[in-house]
């Protein structure tokens, strides 16, 4: 069990889970980090007492340094300032809690100098999967889940041999929309999509769960993490998120994680690994829920979800292209800009547009994320 660690997104909700885990386990904190929130990262500096904090916005450094001008801590900013708390040398682990490609580079270089990483931010492994794992299978470094049916497929997996593994049986909540159809999607609005039915969660990854696109993220994490094919990942609707996701092995055997949805629980484990230490969390209370239900996703309303399994076959720069044209459609929704329905459409269409190359580089992965990005831009604001 890691007694050091630092927090990448320190400010947000995973963030924010971390350090509550960290103060009930006496765990010290030696790094945080944030985008802009910069009165939250005061607050928590002041009671967490790092060694360095980390601000991505630059303009906000001198306002940063001002502000904790009294107190002993070392304030970094931009993608150095990140890199740093990815690689203060006392770290035991690292927490990647970043939302977006904006993780990739300090998740990378957590790894590559040698710690190892409890992981939220998912996106690092949609673009980079083959790369992360590589370097931290070339250094011995763990990337322990803290994704909820990550954590749920890793336990499941505790004491198995991976060669007998039949199948990988990832569950989703199908989100605010479960069940209807385009149409009425192509109306929904941005506060309707931001309330989750099960979870509490950063702005993003609530509308990616809305869309599905979150559940498609996560079969290409599962895949990276656990090294299966796509083909052996399934994904089934569990509206009432209590099985947190499940594994099928070769006889028959299903083995399955339950629990509250509380990521706190998660979190934990990812931090104590291997141990496990007693919480005072809200426990299972199975007579509460009489009843587990099943569906099938359906793929032909929520096609982020087929486009991810589509993009993982594919590989090369096409989870890049996903990725990033989904945080570009993502932000414009939340602002107002476009329909729920637009999302897949930009989405769909990027891809289509997109040549793809098949070996590719950290740089690469920037480069195309750029692009996108930049060539949505000009669509779409200009
Ligand atoms: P959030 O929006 O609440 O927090 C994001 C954090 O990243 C904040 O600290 C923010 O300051 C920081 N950040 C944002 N943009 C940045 C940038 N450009 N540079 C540096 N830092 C930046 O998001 P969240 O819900 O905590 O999710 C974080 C990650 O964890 C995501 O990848 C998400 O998919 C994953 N995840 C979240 C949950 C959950 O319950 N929230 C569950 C599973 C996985
Ligand atoms: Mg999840």
């Amino acid at each position: 069990m890691a007694k050091y660690i630092s927090i990448l997104g320190s400010t947000g909700s995973i963030g924010r889970q971390t350090l509550e885990v960290c103060k009930l386990n006496n765990i010290r904190v030696l790094g945080i980090s944030a985008n802009s929130n910069i009165d939250l990262l005061e607050k928590q500096t002041r009671e967490f007492r790092p060694l360095c904090v980390a601000i991505a916005d630059e303009r906000l450094e001198d306002e940063l340094k001002h502000r904790l001008r009294d107190f002993e801590v070392d304030v970094f900013s931009g993608q150095k300032g990140l890199e740093k708390i990815a690689m203060i040398p006392e770290v035991e682990l690292v927490v990647s809690a970043i939302v977006g490609i904006a993780g990739l580079m300090p998740t990378y270089m957590a790894i590559k100098s040698g710690h190892d990483v409890a992981l939220a931010n998912k996106e690092t492994l949609v673009v980079a999967g083959n790369i992360i794992m590589d370097e931290a299978k070339k250094r011995n470094i763990k990337i322990i889940p803290i994704d909820s049916e990550h954590s749920a497929i890793f336990q499941c997996l505790y004491g198995n041999d991976k060669k007998d593994v039949e199948k990988i049986i990832l569950t989703a909540s199908g989100g605010p929309f479960r069940g209807k159809k385009y149409e009425y999607l192509k109306t929904v609005t941005p506060d309707m999509a931001l309330k989750h039915p099960n979870w509490i969660m950063g702005r993003k990854i609530t509308i990616d769960s809305a869309t599905l696109m979150n559940k498609g993220f996560e079969v290409i994490e599962a895949k990276w993490l656990f090294d299966m094919d796509v083909d052996k990942i399934e994904v089934v609707i569990h509206p009432e998120s209590i099985i947190h996701s499940m594994v099928e092995y070769v006889d028959g055997v299903v083995m399955a994680e339950l629990g509250t949805p509380d990521m706190r629980v998660p979190i934990s484990h990812a931090i104590m690994y291997p141990d496990r230490v007693k919480n005072n969390f809200a426990k299972l209370d199975l007579l509460k829920y009489n009843k587990l239900t099943f569906e099938k996703p359906d793929m032909d309303t929520f096609e982020c979800l087929k486009m991810a399994y589509q993009v993982s076959i594919e590989g090369g720069l096409m989870p890049t292209v996903l990725n990033a044209a989904n945080e570009f459609s993502v932000d414009l929704f939340l602002r107002n800009k476009i329909n729920f329905t637009d999302i897949q459409d930009i989405i769909k269409r990027s891809l289509y547009e997109y040549k793809n190359i098949s070996r590719v580089t950290v740089e690469d992965i920037l480069h195309a994320d750029k692009e996108v990005k930049d060539r949505l831009r000009k669509k779409y604001i200009n």
